[in-house]
Order: structure tokens, then C-alpha cells, then sequence
């Protein structure tokens, strides 16, 4: 098996032209000729498959130890298929600190559909296996969790999960197989916002998932081609392009976030660093046994919201911008962005309340944030 490093960028050498290029091509195209009554050269019509994003799914499979990846138009509309696999009176467990726009989604549309939640802190296991009922059919969990930076241990919900006959499911778009593969901890779906790390530049949305069965391969493989929201050829090849570097960038952009989680320890006007690369973390053992590296979030607590809000003013290289995981440095407010259709109270019950700030390291020369963060909070 060759080294994760290098299968990111040879991890599908299937040839799919004769010029002998080394990019692969972009194949710009919505259908393809058949040979004959009856024949195909493989490829019908882009919605089914097209080369480029072939090449991209077959890739990331490797990456994540899975049998078959799946590339949509956003992470949303991965996880909008995702749902399909579930039926009214169906319920599904899920943690209590989701990306904002998963929220959104049980709760307006998939709930709606007459699929039910509970939502709890997936970190502690007996929650879980508390709010098990009838009609249970999946967890879903996201580790470490946004913008609150908790891990939950993907290994033991696996177990609980095998024993109860339900699904496992893993948003694992902080960690990108780099640092975490779900399926190999015992998960049977991983779910990916390939806007994020996998892409790496802020200039394109995707999504993925992925699976290590292939009766849920089948299954998931019928809805998407039905419904239709398949990543574009162009978008494919972009991301083809990103995940060649993945690796370097995490090493990095982890180093960063590490010295700006000290640096921030330090500040007066902060009062709590939520980095799970910091020994003070609460989870920082449980992370190192399934994961082998901590990333580039972090979110810290302010003494008050007018800091928080100087502080986003006053960002000159960080840009002060919604999304993660790219060259670029972004800083957010969880509160007003990622997280305002969370009601009020279950958001405060979290930490997510006006003081608090969400940091993505990007690719930036770690001493040039520190000084951009410096001089935004001075007074
Ligand atoms: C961004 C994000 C999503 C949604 O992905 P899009 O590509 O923005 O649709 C889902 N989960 C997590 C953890 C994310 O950060």
C-alpha cells in the first residue's frame, strides 16, 4: 500500500485519454457517443459518470480506505441525498454541535419528511445509547464538532452502533482523511464539504461521501444518479488538483493553528481556547487515539462581544468570512453565520454565544497572523 502522500496524487492511475497527460483531462462534456445498438465506451451521460469525476471519486475511496466515493455539488447536497436513505417514522441521533447548515436541514427539511432527531452530545456515549427508540436507524456524528471543537470516539459509537443495527455516519471535513478515516474506525459513511480541506482554496464548493459497503454503495449510487447533484467536470478537476497538496497543507496549517492557539492563551481579553491540539483540551488523549493530527480550527471566547466585534473590524489578513479549510485565513462569528438558524437557547446552551470567535488557519506565515490578530485586539 503506498503512502497516503503519494496516493493523493496517484491515488487512481487509471488512464482515461491516449496523449499521455499528466493532468488528468477536464471532460467538458454532458454525453457521450455509443459505439453501437446495445454498447457503451463505459460512459452514457455526465449525471451517471464522466472521467474527470471518476477519477476524482476513485481517489478519494483510497484516501478515506473506502470502496466507493460519491462527488456532489456542495457538502449540503451530499448530505441531502444522504437523507434519502431514510424513511418517515425513522429516527436518526445526532450531535448536539453541527455545522449550522446540517442543522438546518434536519430540522426544516428532513424533519418535514417525517424523519425525527434528537440531538445530544454525541462525546458521551451513554447520551447515545440513551436516546436509542424503535425506530432509531442512524447516528450522526461530527468529530471534532463545529465550532466547539469536541471529539466523540468514532470507535466506541461504531460498536454501540454494530450492536443496535444502526448506521454510522461521519462528518469528517475538519480532519480530512489526512488526519482521521472514519471508515477504518468502524463508521459506514463518511461525509465530506469538499469546499473545505479537500479543495483547499476557497474557490470552489463540493461535497463526498464515502462507503466501505457495497450494498450502501448501490443504494446511494441509485438516488444520486437520480436526483442529479453531481460535481461539475471543472469543479472535479479542481479538486483533483487540491487533494495533490492535501497533505503539506494540513502538516502546515496544524503547525499554525498550534502556535496561534498559544498565542492566544496568552491574551487578557481571551478566556477560553477551544483547540483540540492543546494538551488542556478535554479530549486531547481520546483525539490521539483515533486521530493523527488535530487540524487548523479553533474557536476562543472573548471578555465581551464589543471585542469580539472590534476584533472582526479590524482583521486586516484574516479575512473575516464564512467557510475553512483554505490558503486563505478566515475568521467567523458562529453566532451570526455558520450558526444563526440554531435557536437561541440550544445555541448559548453550547458556548456559541456573542464573545464567541471561530479561526481557520490557513497557509499565511504564522508570525503575519499572530501580528494581524495583535493589532486587532489592541484597544
Ligand atoms: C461547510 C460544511 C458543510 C457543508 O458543506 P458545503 O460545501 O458548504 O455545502 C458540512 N459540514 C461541515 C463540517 C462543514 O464545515
Amino acid at each position: 500500500m503506498m503512502d497516503f502522500s503519494t496516493l493523493c496524487i496517484h491515488g487512481n492511475d487509471d488512464k482515461y485519454d491516449r496523449t499521455g497527460a499528466v493532468s488528468v483531462p477536464i471532460f467538458q462534456t454532458a454525453t457521450f457517443t455509443h459505439p453501437g445498438v446495445g454498447q457503451s465506451t463505459g460512459y452514457d451521460y455526465s449525471r451517471l459518470q464522466n472521467p474527470t469525476r471518476e477519477h476524482l471519486e476513485k481517489t478519494l475511496a483510497n484516501l478515506e480506505q473506502g470502496i466507493d466515493a460519491m462527488a456532489f455539488s456542495s457538502g449540503m447536497a451530499a448530505l441531502a441525498l444522504l437523507m434519502e436513505l431514510f424513511s418517515p417514522g425513522d429516527h436518526i441521533i445526532a450531535s448536539d454541535d453541527l455545522y449550522g447548515g446540517s442543522h438546518r436541514l434536519f430540522h426544516h427539511i428532513s424533519e418535514k419528511n417525517g424523519i425525527d432527531f434528537d440531538f445530544v452530545n454525541t462525546s458521551d456515549i451513554s447520551q447515545i445509547e440513551k436516546g436509542i427508540k424503535a425506530g432509531t436507524k442512524a447516528v450522526f456524528v461530527e468529530t471534532p464538532t463545529n465550532p466547539m471543537m469536541q471529539v466523540t470516539d468514532i470507535r466506541a459509537v461504531s460498536r454501540l452502533a454494530k450492536e443496535r443495527g444502526l448506521l454510522l455516519i461521519v462528518d469528517n471535513t475538519f480532519l480530512t482523511p489526512y488526519y482521521q478515516k472514519p471508515l477504518a474506525l468502524g463508521a459506514d459513511i463518511v461525509l465530506h464539504s469538499g469546499t473545505k480541506f479537500l479543495g483547499g482554496h476557497n474557490d470552489t464548493l463540493a461535497g463526498f461521501l464515502v462507503v466501505g459497503d457495497k450494498d450502501l454503495s448501490e443504494r446511494l449510487r441509485f438516488f444520486y444518479k437520480t436526483t442529479g447533484a453531481c460535481l461539475a467536470p471543472f469543479d472535479s478537476w479542481l479538486l483533483i488538483r487540491g487533494i495533490k497538496t492535501l497533505p503539506v497543507r494540513m502538516e502546515r496549517q496544524q503547525q499554525s493553528a498550534l502556535q496561534l492557539a498559544r498565542w492566544l492563551l496568552t491574551q487578557k481579553q481571551v478566556k477560553a481556547v477551544h483547540y483540540v491540539g492543546l494538551p488542556s483540551h478535554p479530549d486531547y488523549q481520546l483525539s490521539q487515539k483515533q486521530a493523527t493530527g488535530f487540524g487548523a480550527m479553533i474557536s476562543f471566547e472573548v471578555d465581551k462581544a464589543e471585542t469580539a466585534e472590534r476584533i472582526l473590524s479590524r482583521v486586516a489578513l484574516i479575512q473575516y468570512a464564512e467557510s475553512l479549510g483554505g490558503v486563505e485565513s478566515l475568521i467567523t462569528y458562529p453566532m451570526l453565520q455558520t450558526h444563526a438558524d440554531v435557536p437561541k437557547e440550544e445555541r448559548e446552551a453550547k458556548g456559541i454565544n456573542e464573545r464567541l470567535l471561530r479561526l481557520a488557519v490557513g497557509l499565511e506565515a504564522a508570525e503575519d497572523l499572530i501580528a494581524d490578530l495583535q493589532q486587532a485586539f489592541s484597544n
